[in-house]
């Protein structure tokens, strides 16, 4: 068994039932194919269901509270309560399965597995693997340039007759040029309630900020003389048909040359000069970014050009680092060239798809972006013959903040027209997955397991609660304006509510604490009855699902270790507070907040991080997916539940390597392919 090769293929927010649907209905035949001959398998991600949550108890193995990455914002004891940082490899505070088969001798290869950054691998290949929507690897985000802007995040621009250009090409209408400046706004990411959007600064500015986080942000350069120029020619006599994409009034030093059936231009590569230090999910990254000048790639589409040259529509994408996003690091270029520049997955919505509704043009970034993986396993597997190989797609966990609810029959705002277009994005990026699953399949052989695997699911929402207003009413939390400026009244508050989970505002673990310990219980017991109490008027449902209380119940939970909140609140579908959650509450008014105590409109659309892991509304569920296929795996029935933690211990015992050294999970010995005899030996081994 030394030759055993399994590759992890992760793909954020994809849940059972959607592969089943597409399954049934033929459109996916590969993973079909693997459900058929391998085991395909309902996994219960770990409360909080979030994406840092159970990618890093994927490999792991640990629970949320032993690996100490509870969600987006992690919270260090002995810091006050609004210091939180975003997770990486740093804060984890549980042993990688790359890091035990590396020590084993195995060579790992990892790409964008997410929290895999900074590198822990010394020998093997890191690529990436930050969290999603990440601003390291990306110099700028993508924008939409146009003569007629259809929504305020789209970049204005004026066509007018082209003067002081050389060599240009003879047209038979006279040429016209209009300047697409470049905007640094390096980290302009925001999660707002329909998913993690990258919106211009003043933009953001201009939006009420109710629901948005506030983030300062430094423009770097807004300098129209640090963009390029295009040039729009008429080469057929049918009116404007070509544009020409320079730096400079050249049209013999174009670095684009965009036609409508040839609408993409190759990557274009430049130096960019910025100076940001970035945010991202409201906490800051514990780490300076990089200064420039820095190198970096990007693409051009053509979206319109009118023939009569009033109107012109390119779409830039988000301009990527050639380096920086791999270890051994100065394996950057040889990637480049054999592979192609390394970009982010779609884990944004793409903001023409946002202003302009271009689902095509999420597509071909999509495909692009699966074909880079695609030949990325090729390339590596011809170089290197590696053990494990984990690499990770973010695709359906962005639809589903931005789509799910609009498939929902019971949301508010369904249509049946509407919800048809939306099945088939969800198709179209199904069957563009189930292409690299193709893939990989057939580059991979005999000999290699291939385990398809996601973090969690999601629900729709429609009902926004926040639960800060019951401890308000119950006197537990109070709010004070300084400045104009609403702070928590730390030392009139006992508890607070931050994301998913509740602090006691306790004397020995805050510098603003108040609460004495032997008060503590008492405080918890408040808060748990005030949550349960929630009802909503209108259909006398109860608002929360679960309430637990980490020092009693948590370890039930897998929340139990020093990171870990004194509660955490489940709610039910369709409730949620992501309007309002996660910083966002000191941005609204008080009279605001108070109008939060009536169950309102939620914008958000989908959510999974604060719902049970078994929660199911019709088709939507929160399971992840595990489909695992190979010749060391045997179709067999799984009559036990399956968590994210089991993953790691299955693949150890498949490797014959010892177990991360603070793995929870078991392993799934039902679908190993292997005698008897030899599972006795390999458990004496593994165990
Ligand atoms: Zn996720």
């Amino acid at each position: 068994m030394e030759k055993t090769k399994t590759l992890v293929l992760g793909i954020d927010g994809l849940w059972p039932e959607l592969v089943e649907k597409y399954a049934r209905e033929g459109a996916i035949p590969n993973i079909a194919k693997l459900i058929e001959k391998g085991v395909f398998l309902r996994m219960f991600p770990l409360p909080p269901c979030d994406t840092p949550t159970n990618w890093i108890s994927l490999v792991t193995g640990a629970t949320p509270g032993k690996h100490g990455a509870l969600g987006f914002n992690v919270h260090l004891p002995g810091y006050p309560l609004d210091r939180v940082l975003v997770p990486d490899t740093r804060i984890v505070e549980a042993e990688f399965i790359w890091d035990v088969a590396e020590r084993k001798g195995l060579l790992c290869i990892l790409v964008n597995w997410p929290f895999s950054w900074p590198p822990t691998l010394k020998k093997g290949i890191t690529i990436a693997g930050t969290g999603p929507g990440d601003p390291r690897w990306r110099i700028e985000y993508g924008c939409v340039y146009t003569t007629h802007p259809q929504d305020p995040r789209e970049v204005g621009i004026k066509l007018v007759r082209a003067g002081n250009w050389k060599n240009v090409p003879e047209s038979y209408s006279p040429p016209l040029e209009a300047v697409l400046p470049l905007r640094l706004t390096r980290s302009a990411f925001v999660w707002t309630e329909s998913g993690w959007e990258s919106v211009a600064t003043e933009v953001r500015e201009a939006t009420p900020m109710s629901m948005r986080y506030r983030e300062r942000l430094e423009l770097v350069s807004a300098d129209t003389s640090k963009g390029y120029y295009a040039l729009v020619l008429d080469f057929t006599r049918q009116g404007y048909d070509t544009v020409i994409v320079a730096k400079q009034k050249d049209a013999r030093k174009a670095v684009a040359i965009l036609k409508r059936e040839k609408p993409w231009s190759d990557w274009i590569s430049d130096v960019f000069d910025f100076k940001v230090v970035a945010k991202y999910h409201g906490a800051e990254i514990d780490e300076s970014l990089p200064l420039g000048p820095l190198k970096g790639v990007f693409k051009l589409k053509l979206v319109e050009l009118s023939a009569n040259g009033d109107k012109l529509t390119i779409f830039r994408t988000d301009i990527f680092r050639t380096d920086g996003w791999i270890s051994p690091e100065n394996m950057a270029s040889e990637v480049v060239e054999n592979i192609g520049p390394y970009c982010e997955g779609l884990e944004l919505i793409p903001i023409i798809t946002l202003t302009r509704n271009d689902w095509n043009t999420y597509f071909e970034l999509l495909r692009e972006q699966a074909n880079w993986f695609a030949k990325a396993y090729k390339y590596f597997s011809k170089k290197y013959e590696w053990n494990l190989f984990f690499m990770q797609l973010h695709i359906f966990d962005a639809l589903n903040h931005f789509l799910l609810r609009k498939l929902c029959p019971e949301s508010p705002d369904y249509s049946e027209e509407e919800a048809k277009r939306v099945w088939k994005i969800y198709e179209e990026a199904l069957r563009i997955t189930d292409d690299l699953v193709g893939k990989l399949l057939d580059l991979s052989g005999e000999d290699t397991n291939i385990v398809v695997v996601s973090d969690h699911g999601a629900l729709p929402t429609w009902k926004l609660v926040w639960p800060g207003t019951v401890l308000m009413e119950r006197g537990l939390l109070q709010f004070k304006e300084v400045n104009g400026k609403l702070e928590i009244d730390w030392e009139h508050t006992k508890a607070f509510p931050w994301v998913m989970d509740i602090w006691v505002n306790l004397k020995d673990r805050f510098p603003h604490g108040i609460v004495d310990e032997d008060e503590y219980e008492k405080v918890v017991e408040e808060v748990v009855d005030a949550l349960y109490s929630l009802h909503d008027p209108e259909t006398g449902k109860r608002v929360f699902a679960t309430v637990v209380v980490t020092k009693k119940e948590g370890v039930f939970f897998g929340l139990s270790g020093k990171y870990v909140a004194d509660i955490y609140y489940f709610f039910n579908p369709p409730y949620t507070d992501i309007d309002v959650h996660r910083h966002k509450i000191l941005e609204l008014p008080l009279r605001e907040i108070k109008k939060l105590s009536v169950i309102q409109y939620s914008k958000t659309i989908a959510a999974h991080d604060h719902y049970l892991p078994n929660e199911k509304m019709e088709i939507f569920s929160n399971a992840a997916v595990l489909l695992m296929y190979g010749p060391n795996i045997r179709k067999a029935s799984v009559e036990k539940p399956v968590y994210t933690i089991d993953l790691a211990p299955t693949l150890c015992f498949l490797h014959s390597i010892p177990f991360p050294a603070q793995c929870e999970g078991k392993i799934l010995f039902e679908i190993i392919n292997i005698s008897e005899k030899e599972q006795k030996q390999k458990s004496g081994e593994a165990g």
